[in-house]
């Protein structure tokens, strides 16, 4: 990047945090000035919350760069971290996950039940043959054997891989070869939108794909709709029925210790720029940051919150902040199979009002879709327990965040932005929410212990009012460790941009307020390039969303002879708006112009019904940019809904 991004939007209003919940923060400035003072021996006072069976001899190796171990020489077993120890602990009666299935089934699944459960999964699974070190892949609905899966693989130091349930058997073929997975746990199918949705054969297909190249020896299958299997679907000797191996396991199983470098998952990222990558993430760091950041952002109370984050387990959210960070927290959760409108559009309000819910965590994309449908939905349910909301996946529009605050936080609950990625592990941008005054559309600053900066293409800081590139500059805990097989990538993807500097390169643009807050851009990859200013695609996307008929927007710039590249726009208009009024087009060109500049007005507003979002409910640009520019579209195969691609094509060629 020549030239630093076009610092364009403007934003005042401010929010404090609460001076009741300030009072009682988990984190507060002291925090902050301890990691500043010793950044590594902060990291070792934070892996204490962890037990140990070995402790560690050295906090971080860095000696072979960008190759980090960290915490060696301590040895720990992950599921006893986030099961046993709590039991050990009296808390074997508190309820770890109130789980609320989409056909309206419930079930609270205690600390001691979960240790159960996790121990006859392990029981079973090495029945099966799985070892310290084998890999295995998990492709399942939101249901609590996920999660008993995860930690049971885990606890047997068997690395997995969580394939998203919606994925089709093309994606799961290629990350159970990528990963070598020896065993595959599935179920039978799941609910959605109200109708039982079949996983068990995509499986099938996926191995027949592979054939005799399928490193699969078992599949292990939980029966959760009860669905028939087609015909022919199930193979003696490879698939086995859950309930007949876990149900009769013994729930005494002694956990084994492995290295704080063992690895503990692979997660392929959301695929928004290009095609995923296998993220390695290893035990005793990762572990250690998913802890403090769930105790540090969420200013976790385990004895009286009731905490909701609704990603999928899919996806990296879902595994940090409901898998791992949560239970080394012996938090209760909800955990909720199905999607926000079914049966009705007020299901995740009817849900925090029957659970009490104190913590909220979710994505913009969410955020928007309820702003689509308007408050009067919200109004209805009690959300007074909620206490703080977080945000994640995206950079959330001004607009969207003060709807949330407004909303569903009482005006008076703080919002965390926290930005992060697959390969950081955990939170590693966001206010803190008894410090941080925070900004709407900000992430605001690094986590205590995490160092960031915003930096020129040479690697040197932007001064305030600036913007440029996102980078860590010092190793982190939970950073990922390598990319799966491929370490040549690992390097060049992350660790070349900035020479000798040592950054690690995110590929986010970002830029710097006059605060000096952190205000995240967009990918690089999507920057514009209007007559030579950079344009950030988040800011053009508030802006067109703090319009009142717009809900959603995405913006993506396409060759033009005359500018280089030219803002194109798509919108989805509030429920509201209707049609938006023959003018709609030229009413939002203006309004960009009037909050941004007329550097940044559109070339075209198109209004569609949808946008392409990933499975993770991002927005993929990189297609609308293939449509805008009138080519083939390129990977696919990580979109949550294909058909939006040719309804927005159709929309477009009727247009123009
Ligand atoms: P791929 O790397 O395959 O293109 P991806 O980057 O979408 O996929 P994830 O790791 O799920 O995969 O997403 C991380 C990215 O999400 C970040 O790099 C950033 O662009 C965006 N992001 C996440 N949280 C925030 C946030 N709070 N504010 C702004 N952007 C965010
Ligand atoms: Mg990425």
């Amino acid at each position: 990047m020549s030239e630093n991004l076009s610092n364009l939007l403007k934003e005042e209003r401010r929010f404090a945090p609460p001076a009741e919940l300030a009072a009682a923060a988990n984190v507060t400035q002291a925090t902050y000035d301890e990691a500043a003072a010793d950044r590594l021996a902060f990291w070792a006072k934070q892996a204490e919350r962890l037990s140990w069976g070995e402790p560690f001899t050295e906090v971080l190796d860095w000696s072979n760069p960008p190759f980090a171990k960290w915490f060696t020489g301590g040895k720990l077993n992950v599921a006893y971290n986030c099961v046993d120890r709590h039991v050990e602990n009296g808390l074997g009666d508190r309820v770890a996950f109130h789980f609320v299935g989409e056909p309206g089934d419930t079930r609270d699944i205690t600390y001691g039940e979960l240790k159960d459960l996790v121990s006859q999964a392990a029981n079973a699974l090495t029945d099966l043959g799985v070892q310290a070190g084998d890999a295995v892949a998990i492709y399942m609905p939101m249901i609590p054997e996920a999660v008993v899966a995860m930690l049971a693989c885990a606890r047997l130091g068997a690395p997995h891989t969580v394939v998203f349930g919606g994925f089709s058997s093309d994606a799961l073929a290629s990350r159970i070869d990528g990963f070598g997975a020896t065993a595959v746990i599935t179920s039978d199918g799941g609910y959605r939108r109200g109708t039982p949705s079949a996983l068990k054969p995509a499986v099938d297909e996926a191995l027949a794909k592979l054939g005799d190249a399928s490193p699969v020896e078992k599949v292990l299958v939980v029966k959760r709709t009860g669905q028939d299997l087609p015909e022919g679907s199930w193979a003696e000797g490879r698939d086995v029925w859950w309930d007949d191996v876990v149900a009769g396991a013994s729930t005494e199983h002694t956990p084994e210790l492995f290295d704080a470098e063992h690895p503990l998952y692979v997660m392929y990222t959301s695929g928004t720029t290009g095609k995923p990558k296998g993220i390695l993430h290893t035990s005793g760091g990762y572990l250690t940051q998913a802890a403090y950041t769930f105790w540090g952002t969420f200013d976790h109370k385990p004895e009286t919150d009731v905490y909701w984050c609704t990603a999928d387990i899919g996806w990296v959210t879902g595994h940090t902040y409901i898998v791992y960070g949560p239970t080394a927290n012996a938090a209760t959760q909800v955990l909720y199979e199905g999607t926000p409108d079914s049966p009705h559009k007020g299901r995740w309000w009817e849900i925090v009002q029957q659970t009490k819910a104190t913590i909220l965590y979710t994505a913009p994309t969410a955020i928007r879709t309820f702003m689509k449908w308007g408050k009067e939905i919200p109004e209805e349910y009690d959300l007074s327990s909620l206490r703080l909301l977080g945000s994640v996946g995206e950079s959330i529009n001004p607009e969207a965040y003060v709807w949330y605050r407004e909303n569903i936080g009482a005006g008076s609950a703080p919002i965390v932005d926290t930005w992060w990625q697959t390969e950081t592990g955990g939170h590693m941008i966001s206010p803190m929410p008894g410090v941080t005054e925070a900004k709407p559309g900000s992430a605001m600053a690094a986590v205590p212990g995490i160092e960031v900066a915003v930096v020129d293409n040479d690697g040197k800081p932007v001064g305030n009012g600036e913007g440029g590139l996102l980078v860590v500059t010092s190793p982190w805990p939970g950073m990922l460790r390598t990319i799966w097989g491929d370490d040549e990538r690992y390097k060049d993807t992350y660790w070349s941009h900035f020479g000798d500097l040592g950054y690690y390169f995110a590929g986010d643009g970002a830029k710097l307020d006059e605060d000096g807050a952190i205000w995240l851009l967009g990918r690089v990859d999507d920057v514009m390039n209007v007559s030579g200013h950079r344009l950030s695609t988040t800011e053009i996307e508030s802006a067109l969303v703090s319009h009142p008929k717009v809900a959603e927007a995405a913006v993506v710039g396409a060759a033009d002879d005359t500018t280089g590249q030219a803002v194109c726009a798509f919108v989805i208009l509030r429920e509201e708006a209707g049609d938006g009024g023959a003018d709609i087009v030229q009413e939002l060109r203006t309004h960009v112009a009037k909050e941004i500049g007329p550097i940044a007005k559109p070339r075209q507003v198109m209004v569609v019904p949808e946008l392409p979002k990933t499975r993770s409910g991002k927005i993929m640009r990189r297609l609308l940019r293939d449509v805008a520019e009138k080519r083939e579209v390129g990977d696919v195969t990580t979109l949550a809904d294909s058909s939006v691609m040719d309804l927005i094509s159709k929309g477009l060629s009727s247009s123009s």
